[in-house]
Parts: C-alpha cells; structure tokens; sequence
C-alpha cells in the first residue's frame, strides 16, 4: 500500500509525522507523494481540509485518515498516541478482535464560477460561502433555474453534510448525517424588514437539484472554499450541486457520526 502523510507544520504533528514514517518502512508501506492510495493527515479537521484540496485530482482514487494532536475531529478519528495500532491496521499486522478497515464515501459540493474574466470550478469538502468585502452582499438565489429570493446581507453559505458541523453549524444550520446526499444553504446576518425578505431558514437540496447565486450589483466579494480565499470583483454566478464524485475515508475502527457530534459538542 502506497501512502503519503500530510501534516500541520506544527513541532507535535511534525514529530508525529516522523514516527509515522518510521511505523510504517517497518509495516513494508511504501511512501509515495504523487500517487499514493491513502492519505494520512495529522492535525485537525482543519489539516484534513488542505490534504483534500492537496489531491484534489487525485480524488476518486485516494482514501483520507485523519489522526488528531488535540481532541477528535470529524475527520480526525486517531488520537496521537494511536499511531502504532493504526499504521498496524493499515499494514493489515494488527491482532485479532479488530473489525475489518471499512471504506466510507461522503458527499461533496462543486461550483462553477463565473466571472466577467472567465470561469472555474471548485469542489468542496466542508462548504463555500459568498461574503461582502465592503458592504451588504446584494444576490439573487435561484433553485432549479426559478428566481427563490433576493439576498441582501453579510454572505450566503452553501455546505455538504460533513461541512454541516463547522461553519454551516455557527450559522444555525442543521447537522446532516452524510450519508445523506444533499446540499445546505444558510444565510449569514440577511436583512430582513419590510423591504427585504429572504427565506430566513436553512434549505436542504437534494442531489438531483441545483442553485445558482448572481451577483447582483458591482461588488468586491470574498468567495471561500474551505480554507481557500478567493476575492472577486467581478462575479456573475455561482452554480452549486451536490458533486457526482465522494471524498472517500478509511475507517479501521467505527466512530459513528453521532458519537462525533456528541462527542465534540456536549462533551
Ligand atoms: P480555522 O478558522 O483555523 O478553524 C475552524 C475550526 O473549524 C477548527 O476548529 C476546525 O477544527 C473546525 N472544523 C473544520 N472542519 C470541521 C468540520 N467538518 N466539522 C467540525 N469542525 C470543523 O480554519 P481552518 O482550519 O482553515 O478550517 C476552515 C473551516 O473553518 C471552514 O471550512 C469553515 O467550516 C470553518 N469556519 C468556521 C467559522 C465559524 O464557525 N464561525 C467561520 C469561518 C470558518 P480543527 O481545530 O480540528 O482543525
């Protein structure tokens, strides 16, 4: 098994990082930086993020584990001190009485952009969101190519399932089991009185429909892509889906979704 190891740059994760390596020359794991089969990020949630978007191309191919330096993630279900029984695991070495390594594959989001200057496209693990540089964001959101609502406010975001426990959660989105297909929109600090009105609730699409964000006056916007910051000047949409490709992990161990919440926000 061909594995790359990603981690935060810290002195703890970098150290880990080395005894990782060395576990693995003796479990006969081959290193391999430009296609290996899984990925290990060493970290946080936040480190999973940039392993992502580090093999973005390569995604179809690759399996994500994630090992924390501080508390469990949700994408970090390896404590520090677990390192030897994972690299165990994934050398197919560890004892008797260990369930067998099972492959999940979560839902993600893709965007395409479109600016006066051109287009591109993104894929997103947690979320992106559309925020205001210099003002009130003004856009107009449409569901399935039917104008929705006019948007005034501070930014929209738009997350997957796994991303629904980060920012989409502190926006007062819903957390959504990933296995569910579907996308979340949620609203940062709309306006809403008399003269503006947005829906004000948190909309869940499913895979099979799509929405689209215009820009709506001359702004400098801020785009984000997990931790990527994208400004625009010169945005004309934004089109969303829930993405035909999944971001796929490595469970050597069950750690349901549910125990992840529980275990992260009450404790
Ligand atoms: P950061 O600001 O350094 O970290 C944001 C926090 O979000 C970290 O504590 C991170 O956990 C946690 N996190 C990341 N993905 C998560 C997930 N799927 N579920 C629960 N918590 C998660 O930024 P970053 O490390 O570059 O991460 C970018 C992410 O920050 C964005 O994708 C967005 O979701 C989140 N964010 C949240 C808010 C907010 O809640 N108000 C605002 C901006 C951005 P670790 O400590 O384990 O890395």
């Amino acid at each position: 098994m061909r594995y790359y190891v990603l981690d935060r740059g810290d002195q703890l994760s970098v150290d880990l990082s080395e005894s990782f390596h060395k576990l693995a020359a003796q479990q006969g794991l081959q290193f391999d930086a430009k296609s290996p089969d899984i990925v290990v990020s060493i970290g946080g949630d936040g480190t999973m993020l940039h392993a992502f978007h580090t093999f973005i191309d390569q995604i179809p191919s690759i399996a994500f584990v994630g090992v924390h330096t501080g508390h469990l993630g949700f994408y970090a279900d390896w404590k520090a001190d677990e390192i030897p029984e994972l690299v165990s695991m994934m050398g197919g070495h560890a004892g008797s009485g260990f369930p067998k390594p099972r492959m999940v594959r979560y839902p993600l989001i893709e965007l395409e952009i479109q600016k006066k200057s051109g287009t591109s496209s993104y894929i997103c693990l947690n979320e992106f969101t559309l925020k205001g540089v210099d003002g009130t964001v003004v856009a107009q959101v449409d569901i399935n190519d039917q104008m929705f609502e006019m948007f005034r406010g501070d930014g929209i975001c738009v997350s997957t399932p796994c991303g629904s426990t980060a920012y989409n959660k502190s926006l007062g989105g819903a957390m959504i089991h990933p296995s569910i297909e579907a996308l979340q929109i949620t609203e940062i600090a709309s306006i809403n009185n008399r003269v503006f009105r947005t829906m004000g609730s948190p909309l869940v699409l499913p895979k099979h429909h799509h929405c689209d964000i215009y820009s709506k006056k001359e702004q400098n916007l801020l785009l984000t892509v997990d931790h990527i910051n994208l400004p625009m000047d010169d945005l004309i949409s934004v089109r969303c889906r829930v993405a035909d490709q999944k971001v796929s992990f490595m469970r050597y161990r069950p750690f349901p979704f549910w125990d992840r919440v529980r275990n992260a926000f009450l404790g």
